[in-house]
């Protein structure tokens, strides 16, 4: 199939052209990072104003780029959720107006199932698989015994390992999203401070990273009170070891109470930190080593339309098509239908 594909979730406008789940024609990612910038965080409206004033170009951007027109695509998909409902309802009138107008079959799809899939393009599934989906709004790990069949097995009960990065590094005053500057502070520094393992010895596949968050908030706040300096890189070192600790365990006991999984993907936005891939890798390697690891490329970890595209050809060979009264489900989540 010849899919034109369409994500903006959150804060990144992105159109793809994807052939058969797996061939990248084009992705293009227009990012809003540096509007959001300035206010530590997204603003929703300012967000789906964005997305309004970036949606067309990118989608012709993406056909050239492809070089492609859309007489030629077999399908026009686009992310129904989670996200945020003003910015989802952008990709979701643009693909439901191409739609209609070029008379192609309509798809809707699950932000959370195209981080998954984003692990298409380095190696094709194999199932039963195993995934972590590590990113801004989310935290959970996910069993797959088929394509498009998920099984959340374990979640965060609080903050999302993305969020939590977040915002210990707007407290470190590192700039929004601050989870790849803390990336970059934590392989300078020497995890030299005490920071809680969050929920690492119950026996469920649960996380939770709040405590962690709570943490480094008290040490910054009793380091200023006393008048003593923070070592930055020392505590963004820390944080980061314990956050891939919890993340690292959990995954080896879900692997352990599911010992089919022929597969581990590691997806979503902080499937690009750099302490997360090299300890998933060094876990797998001495417990798992039959395992196949899979990591998409760092350009592929975050939001983008590839990864939408992906799942989308899933959805085409089901001829799985939605009617154009598709609408956005903000709260949508893996395995709700
Ligand atoms: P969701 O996918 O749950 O709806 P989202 O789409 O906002 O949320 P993503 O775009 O998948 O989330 O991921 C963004 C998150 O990834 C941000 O919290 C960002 O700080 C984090 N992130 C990106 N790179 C790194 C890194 N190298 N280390 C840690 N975190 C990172
Ligand atoms: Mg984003
Ligand atoms: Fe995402």
């Amino acid at each position: 199939s010849l899919i034109l594909a369409i994500e903006s979730s959150c804060d990144e406008t992105s159109v793809a052209i994807i052939e058969d789940g797996r061939n990248i024609r084009s992705n293009v990612v227009a990012s809003q990072v540096k509007s959001h910038m300035r206010f530590g965080g997204v603003v929703p409206e300012v967000a789906s104003r964005h997305h309004v004033e970036q949606i067309t170009q990118v989608i012709d951007l993406a056909l050239r780029e492809a070089n492609v027109s859309l007489a030629d695509v077999d399908a026009v998909a686009v992310t129904e959720g989670p996200g945020l409902v003003g910015s989802l309802l952008v990709g979701i009138t643009a693909a439901k107006t191409l739609a209609f107008a070029h008379n192609k079959p309509l798809i809707g799809v699950n932000h959370l199932a195209g981080h998954i899939y984003a692990g298409q393009f380095m190696a094709e599934m194999k199932f039963p698989l195993l995934a972590l989906i590590a990113s801004g709004g989310h935290t959970e790990l996910v069993y797959m015994s088929d394509h498009l069949n998920f099984e959340v097995i374990g979640e965060t009960q609080d903050d999302a390992v993305g969020e939590a990065y977040d915002k210990v590094g707007r407290i470190l005053d590192l700039p929004y999203p601050a989870g790849k500057y803390m990336d970059q502070l934590a392989q300078e520094g020497e995890a030299t401070y005490d920071i809680p393992r969050g929920m690492i010895h119950e026996e469920n596949l649960n996380f939770s990273f709040s405590g962690m968050k709570s943490a480094v908030m008290n040490l910054v706040h009793n380091a200023k009170q006393r008048g003593d300096t923070i070592h930055k890189s020392n505590l963004a070192a820390s944080f980061q070891e314990a956050a891939v600790e919890v993340l690292v365990k959990k995954t080896s006991d879900a692997l352990k109470l599911y010992p089919d999984v022929q597969q581990f993907i590691l997806a979503g936005g902080v499937a690009a930190n750099s302490g997360l891939r090299q300890g998933l890798q060094a876990m797998l390697k001495a417990d798992f080593p039959k395992l196949q690891l899979i990591i998409p490329d760092l350009k592929l970890c975050g939001d983008n339309a590839a990864m939408i595209g992906a799942t989308a050809h899933q959805h085409y060979l089901r001829k799985d098509f939605a009617s154009l009264a598709l609408n956005a489900r903000p709260g949508l989540m893996l395995g709700e239908e």
